[in-house]
């Protein structure tokens, strides 16, 4: 019997609802007020604050399955299991119940709900520091659920550890983290690689063993000493992938044949005329993947640019159409937002309903993207045609700058009887990595929001701003997003008149006022309904929860919003706008500091 990856939601969502959770709505793929991060790459990323102890409006107990992308993952996409985009079903406790009820039912929901045979699930704990116990607790109540002590194996803080900063060492003073356990699923039928280590074992990346689902445990907070005490609210953040836990389901090692990827995978078949099966099994699954977020990008607003989520959109489509070229010889625009329309949207037709209105504009913007793509290659090949000797370095920047793929260079090269040194052009290749890999690290880390004292003031302002446009320009201007450092805001917004630069300047001057007045900035809990007829501003791209949280600045100004903010306006301090400019039809962009 197979299961379907609808029937896995329903048996989630099922599952945590009988025992009192509430669902959580999901964020944008693209998040909003949250400048450390790209795309949303987590269900707990929008959890963040109530871990930390902010109250959530529906409660202690949440679970959803949130869509997720992870740029940095983009070399990995290839092998069984690896996938820049993913859906992460989740679970919370903040502050109730801690590891006996986690483990438990998670247990339950793995041996009862999906029939995971036992003997195929294997078990991590955390082993203990120096300064931290090693988590006993966990293991015994493993061993009580009938887990045999052969499949609990204990891994370090490497593994096995999380906090926002990563391990305990690096955790600043006041940080809280905590030990975590995960669960692995044995895939019987794939043997085990030695290119991999001696031994199997469930961290091994052979593709043997796969981790379906992770329970983290907050219960410490680093003190100044370095010590750790334990926090007096413990909380639970599970996290398990929707198409791991689908794959394990169905006993499938390989995730691009269960059926979040199989009609994907045939339409790539049909347009490219080869079977998945040998050499081209991992350019299938790159151009699966890649097509598959590229959709979910386009969809969530992102347009194909040279930066931010543009470029990685752009990133992803080039590098789809650069595999069908390898696997038959052409680039076909067309047939790429078939894939889209007829793979991907089709997949999901009965889980994101909203699709199938957008559809056109998905199809619209992969075959522009990449009817330009092609034009660029075409230019790039009778550049690299007058070129006299190629060297790897020259190959390089070709692929760099162009997309060129290297093995269109080589038979070009060839042709003139020339050799394109691989070593080389490896060598530049990697040199790039290097760098680019350094650079995402930091622009795409674990999309966990900046909460200096700097960012907060900013995020308040922007509700300051949202409100002091409405009245200025007219009833019709709504907020588009925001994005915060902690030297600068920046407010994009939609009217449908352009604002003069008298008006930008009277903006500037009613935020000061509103700040100098010192207006007490508060919250209140209310259902959704209460908080529309009272005229709270929300923001028209997200979903809300039957119960919201509404921020109110004096009686200026109301917004659903999750926090933090200054408790004072005056707390803000002077706010200039420095920059005004126009980035769309009726929309418009400013940068204040
Ligand atoms: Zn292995
Ligand atoms: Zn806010």
């Amino acid at each position: 019997m197979t299961m379907t990856h609808v029937q896995l939601r329903q048996l989630f969502q099922k599952f945590w609802q009988e025992r009192g959770h509430r669902e959580v709505p999901t964020i944008p793929l693209v998040p909003q007020n949250d400048p450390t991060t790209l795309f949303t790459g987590s269900g707990m990323q929008q959890l963040v604050p109530y871990l930390l102890g902010e109250p959530h409006p529906l409660g202690k107990k949440l679970y959803n399955i949130q869509p997720c992308f992870r740029a940095q993952d983009i070399e990995e996409v290839g092998d069984n299991r690896h996938t820049t985009f993913f859906e992460m079903m989740g679970n919370w406790s903040l502050g109730t119940y801690f590891k006996k009820d986690q483990l438990t039912w998670f247990w339950q929901f793995l041996t009862e709900e999906l029939k995971l045979p036992k003997e195929k699930l294997y078990i991590s704990v955390f082993a203990g520091t120096k300064e931290i116990s090693e988590d006993k607790e966990s293991y015994e109540i493993w061993k009580s659920l009938g887990v045999p002590e052969k499949h609990i194996f204990k891994y370090g803080p490497d593994k096995n550890w999380w906090s926002r900063a990563g391990e305990p060492q690096n955790m600043p003073a006041g940080e809280p983290g905590g030990p975590d356990s995960e669960v692995f699923y044995e895939f019987t039928q794939v043997e085990h690689d030695k290119k991999f280590g001696e031994k199997c074992h469930p961290n091994c990346d052979c593709g043997r063993f796969l981790e379906i689902g992770n329970s983290v445990f907050m219960e410490y907070k680093k003190n100044p000493d370095g010590t750790f005490s334990p926090l007096p609210n413990k909380n639970v953040d599970f996290g398990g992938g929707l198409e791991r836990l689908l794959a394990a389901a169905n006993d499938e090692p390989d995730i691009f044949k269960t059926d979040v990827f199989s009609d994907i995978v045939k339409i790539i078949e049909r347009w490219s005329g080869k079977h998945y099966e040998g050499e081209n099994i991992r350019s299938i699954r790159v151009i699966a993947d890649h097509i598959k977020a590229s959709t979910f990008i386009i969809l969530s607003g992102v347009r194909p640019s040279n930066k931010g989520q543009g470029y990685v959109l752009r990133r992803l489509l080039r590098r789809a159409a650069i595999k069908m070229h390898k696997l038959n010889g052409r680039l076909t625009p067309h047939e790429f937002a078939n894939i889209a329309d007829e793979g991907v949207l089709k997949t999901y037709e009965n889980v994101y309903s909203d699709h199938q209105n957008t559809r056109e504009t998905v199809m619209f913007v992969i075959e522009d993207e990449l009817n330009k793509f092609e034009k660029t290659l075409d230019r790039a090949l009778r550049e690299f045609q007058k070129i006299d000797k190629i060297n790897g370095k020259i190959a390089f920047d070709f692929y760099q700058s162009y997309g060129l793929p290297v093995e269109i260079m080589h038979e070009l090269a060839t042709e003139k009887g020339q050799v394109i040194n691989l070593k080389e052009f490896l060598e530049a290749f990697h040199k790039h990595r290097e760098l680019s890999r350094t650079a995402s690290a930091g622009m795409f880390k674990g999309g966990l929001a900046d909460q200096s004292e700097q960012t907060i003031k900013y995020h308040t302002a922007t509700h300051l701003i949202n409100q002091v446009l409405f009245d200025v320009l007219g009833n019709e201007v709504r907020q588009e997003g925001s994005n915060i450092t902690g030297e600068r805001l920046r407010f994009d917004y939609y009217s449908p008149v352009k604002p003069t630069p008298e008006q930008i300047k009277q903006v500037e001057t009613i935020v000061n006022e509103k700040i100098k007045q010192a207006l007490p900035v508060e919250f209140k809990i209310m259902p959704k309904a209460e908080a529309d007829k009272l005229g709270a501003k929300s923001f028209f791209r997200e979903k809300y929860p039957e119960m919201v949280k509404v921020y109110f600045i004096g009686i200026y100004s109301k917004e659903f919003c999750g926090g933090p903010h200054v408790k004072n306006t005056s707390e803000i301090g002077k706010i200039s706008i420095f920059k005004s400019e126009k980035v769309g039809s009726n929309l418009y962009r400013l940068y204040a500091k």
